[in-house]
């Protein structure tokens, strides 16, 4: 159990970065810089497209526009689109929703995440009870704008607005959604295991009864992920009243953009929340959640937090996982010490709110983390068990029964990640540090037993700024 080195150089990947309008002009500029200050070997273009542009030449996609981003770069970076000086919008649609259809980049994936419990707006809710993911059709919909306006502007007029729904497009998101649960874990390391349809059955019949067939399907072929479904209205009360009891939330295109509104007020407002755009092994686009918000742009107001973990997103798709954890442990720093804008309760502007953050990942990139020894004190803890794994306010602690009986806390603060698999119970071998490099350090409970009887080890790995070990 050595410390696993490095020892090639990731290749570095090519980001498309568009701002866009409004608050995208401002947001994305320190997410840029933040990226810059991670030390991620990207290579970054930028590109004018927004209404700036459109209003310019007329231009609101290059030719071959999606085809050249597609074919030249890793991932694509976008602010936000919405100018009032375009009243159809149409740049807007042609450029983000054209990005969207034409790329096939299917999967809206919107964490939702509360970073600290001042940020949310519900009483006694804590980070730990905030910690769900809604899967959102992309391509579909109420949004491919088929329908259309008869007798306009007579007292007899009639709009029709056709919602799309294919078998290929509801399987394929359904199926996203219970892979994304299969293979992700909670922030407090327990495993996804939910996951909940949202639709609106009972009145759309049509498109809901093809969403219930698949769903029905395709949740037979996932026996260890418990299935439930929620009416879109009733799941707006429950995130309310219990945001505790969401996992993974999949939905249509419509009913996506609308409760991940409502989720991003319980992570502290839009200004917090972070999306990617997927197409697994295309080309995809990380976008915050906010729009252009129009009322506040160009003001320096604008909170960077959704658009800097977007770039955090986007990372870890490209595997930068540790420059992803830096950005989001200086972020959550960021949060906590209120070195944010005033939405957050913080009184920076929006660039001084992205120095910071910068600024802390340039320091978690420089610091040598001071080594943590291994708890080789006592053998008596290296012969005990793992009895609970569990949140406390900001830390993670896990209680340990040693062989004599005696009980350990080992205490984890600025955790990032836990990868767990069935620790309780799990016997000791040894408590040690996986790598030391900044900002954090990887902490492994190896497993003395041979693996388990359905073929894994059990394994708790977390990957934290620091670790203490009490006996008590
Ligand atoms: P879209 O339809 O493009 O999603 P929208 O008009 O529904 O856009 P936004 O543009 O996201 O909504 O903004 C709505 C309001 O939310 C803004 O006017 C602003 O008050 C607030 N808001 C959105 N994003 C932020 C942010 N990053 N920081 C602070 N406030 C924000």
């Amino acid at each position: 159990m050595g410390s696993k080195k490095e020892t090639q150089k990731p290749a570095t990947k090519r980001i498309a970065v568009i701002p866009g309008d409004g608050i995208g002009q401002e947001v994305i500029p320190q997410a840029v810089k933040v990226i810059q200050a991670s030390g991620a070997p990207v290579e970054m273009v930028e590109f004018d497209w927004g209404a700036d542009r459109y209003l310019r030449d007329g231009i609101t996609v290059p030719p071959d526009g999606f085809a050249m981003l597609s074919r030249e770069f890793d991932a694509i970076l976008v602010g936000a689109f919405g100018d009032p000086r375009i009243k159809t919008n149409i740049h807007a649609k042609e450029i983000l929703l054209g990005m969207r259809f034409k790329m096939d980049l299917y999967a809206n994936v919107r964490p939702v995440r509360l970073l600290d419990a001042a940020l949310c707006p519900l009483k006694g809710v804590e980070p730990k009870d905030v910690d769900f993911v809604v899967v959102r059709e992309n391509t579909e919909g109420v949004y491919t704008d088929a329908g259309g306006v008869f007798k306009q502007g007579t007292p007899d007029e009639i709009a029709t607005q056709e919602d799309i729904n294919t078998r290929k497009g509801v399987e394929r998101i359904i199926r996203y959604a219970f892979e994304y649960c299969r293979s992700h874990t909670k922030l407090d390391g327990s495993p996804r295991n939910k996951v909940l349809m949202c639709d609106k059955s009972n009145a759309m019949t049509h498109a809901g009864g093809l969403w219930q067939r698949v769903f029905k399907e395709v949740r037979s072929e996932y026996p260890q992920i418990t299935p439930q479904h929620m009416y879109v209205d009733a799941l707006c009360m429950q995130m309310v009243r219990d945001p505790r009891q969401f996992d993974v939330v999949v939905t249509n295109n419509m009913f996506g953009d609308i409760i991940t509104d409502l989720a991003a007020g319980l992570q502290g407002g839009l200004g917090m929340a972070a999306s990617g755009n997927i197409h697994p092994g295309k080309t995809s686009m990380f976008e915050p959640v906010h729009g252009s918000a129009p009322p506040i742009a160009g003001k320096n107001v604008a909170n960077p937090f959704g658009a800097i973990l977007t770039a955090a997103m986007m990372l870890r798709h490209l595997r930068f996982t540790k420059e992803a954890d830096k950005i989001e442990t200086a972020v959550l720093e960021a949060v906590r010490r209120k070195m944010s804008t005033q939405d957050v309760g913080g009184s920076l502007g929006t660039r001084e709110t992205g120095d910071f953050v910068a600024r802390a990942v340039s320091q978690l990139s420089l610091q040598t983390a001071a080594k943590f020894k291994a708890y080789v004190g006592d053998p008596d803890f290296h012969d005990g068990a793992i009895v609970q794994v569990r949140r406390e306010s900001h830390e993670l602690v896990v209680e340990i029964e040693g062989y004599s009986g005696a009980h350990y806390s080992v205490r984890f603060s600025g955790v990032k990640s836990v990868k767990s698999h069935r620790p309780e119970g799990m016997v000791l071998y040894a408590l040690s540090e996986m790598e030391d490099e900044a900002p954090s350090r990887s902490f492994h409970f190896a497993n003395s037993r041979q693996p388990d009887e359905e073929g894994g080890d059990s394994v708790l790995e977390i990957t934290a700024q620091n670790c203490s070990v009490e006996r008590r």
